[in-house]
């Protein structure tokens, strides 16, 4: 059989500790014996990052831009237990911040359904996409205690240090606490057009919720900028393929969630974001079970699994240990990443390749055959426990028989 051909480079970016072995592993056992792979390859494994002072990064970053597709491994973000086991020559940044920040892209969190692993809400059927605005609020705040009575204010001044505006924020009798908080029309918009794009592109509805009836000015700038660039410029694609956006109260939305079947894309501010992703990973049963998909608000898409490098589970492997670790999500990081090349250049036989690996993948697991994270979630009544290369080798003799 002759090899599936590529035109244009899909961006990979290699990351770090177990994750790093599961992709070389799928690399070799479920990609490259179907598909004459055009890859540009990125090295941010930890080492590497140390070598270009973390200039790799940006590369990949670049790179993804160019080419439009990215799949990227998960890697470590260096604390000081990192420097130190690394010897680095500094604490460098999130890989994926970095990478964001240069998109500024938005991330979609998606769980993977099998049929043997119920999720915790039974009226979820299909998957919820988690959508969080990964820009200011909370996460950029300036706070602080305050420790004697007074009174504070919050004042701003133009470029020229001229005041524009000063309000009183409140009077204290004796100690507390103050924030200020911020964001920009900028970055919400950039969230806004990456919504609208993703919901077009999974053909879902688009869901967006704030507190609006309490933050009148502040949460209601966010629902306007939505409601504007949807009137002006996605309404008509969404009437197209018969979609809607839809903008609810941040508690109505969660008490519709719940009672939801699922199958649509949940925009949430930074904070709501944050918490609510947790909440329906862990509804839907693991984080071993969730990709993520960066999109930028020109197009532009980096496929990565949402979990980490599963540092507990490399020590073993380094120990010489077999391990049974869960390598669906950063398979369905590559399936996802290659049906999307595949999209934009026209190649149906790698679309159809995407397609079947995910279905030899979701197969295995209904037949039984698991890493031991699903077995413990599985109602499944006779379940095999997998090593993470036998379990990737199930996938591939059901990918060969179909
Ligand atoms: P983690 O790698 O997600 O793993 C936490 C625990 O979750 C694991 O110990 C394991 O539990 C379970 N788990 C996660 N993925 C699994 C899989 N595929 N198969 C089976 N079990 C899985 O999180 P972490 O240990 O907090 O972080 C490790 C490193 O990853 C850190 O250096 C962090 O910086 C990095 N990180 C990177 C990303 C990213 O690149 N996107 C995201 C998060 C964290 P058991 O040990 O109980 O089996
Ligand atoms: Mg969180």
């Amino acid at each position: 059989m002759a090899k599936i051909a590529m035109r244009t480079p899909l961006v990979e970016i290699d990351g770090d500790e177990m994750t790093r072995v599961i992709w070389a592993w799928i690399k070799r056992d479920l990609l490259e014996p179907y598909i004459d792979l055009v890859l540009e390859r990125y090295d941010l494994g930890l080492p590497a990052r140390d070598r270009s002072d973390d200039r790799v990064t940006l590369d990949a970053a670049a790179a993804i831009r160019k080419h439009g597709v990215g799949v990227k491994c998960a890697t470590i973000t260096p604390n000081a237990q990192r420097v130190e086991e690394y010897s680095l020559k500094a604490m460098y940044k999130s890989p994926n911040a970095t990478i964001r920040a240069y998109l500024d892209g938005t991330v979609f969190r998606t769980p993977i359904l099998v049929r043997c692993v119920e999720a915790n809400v039974k009226s979820w059927k299909a998957p919820i996409t988690l959508a969080r605005h990964a820009f200011g609020d909370v996460y950029k705040n300036t706070e602080f205690r305050v420790e004697v009575p007074g009174s504070a204010e919050l004042v701003y001044k133009d470029a020229d240090g001229q005041e524009l505006s000063r309000q009183r924020i409140a009077s204290f009798t004796g100690a507390g606490v103050l924030q200020a908080q911020y964001n920009t029309d900028e970055s919400i918009a950039s969230f806004a057009r990456s919504c609208f794009r993703y919901a077009l592109d999974q053909n879902q509805d688009l869901w967006f919720s704030t507190k609006d009836t309490i933050s009148k000015t502040y949460d209601r700038r966010f629902q306007d900028l939505f409601q504007s660039i949807y009137d002006d410029e996605f309404a008509a694609a969404f009437a197209a393929q018969n979609r809607s956006y839809f903008y609810t109260l941040i508690d109505d939305a969660v008490a519709r969630v719940m009672r939801s079947e699922g199958g649509f894309i949940w925009a949430c501010k930074n904070y709501d974001g944050d918490v609510m992703s947790d909440m329906i990973a862990s509804a839907y049963g693991s984080l071993a079970m969730m990709t993520s998909v960066l999109v930028s608000p020109d197009g532009c898409y980096e496929f990565e699994a949402a979990h980490g490098t599963v540092t507990r589970h490399y020590r073993r492997h380094q120990a010489g240990e077999s391990t049974s670790t869960n390598c669906i999500a950063t398979l369905f990081a590559w399936t996802g990443a290659l049906r999307k090349r595949a999209q934009l250049d026209s190649l149906d036989a790698l679309a159809q390749f995407a397609h079947k690996l995910e279905a030899a993948a979701i197969q295995t697991i209904e037949e039984g055959s698991m890493s031991a994270d699903l077995v413990r979630l599985s109602t499944h009544a006779n379940t095999i426990t997998l090593s993470t290369e036998d379990f990737i080798g199930a996938i591939r003799s059901r990918l060969e028989a179909m």
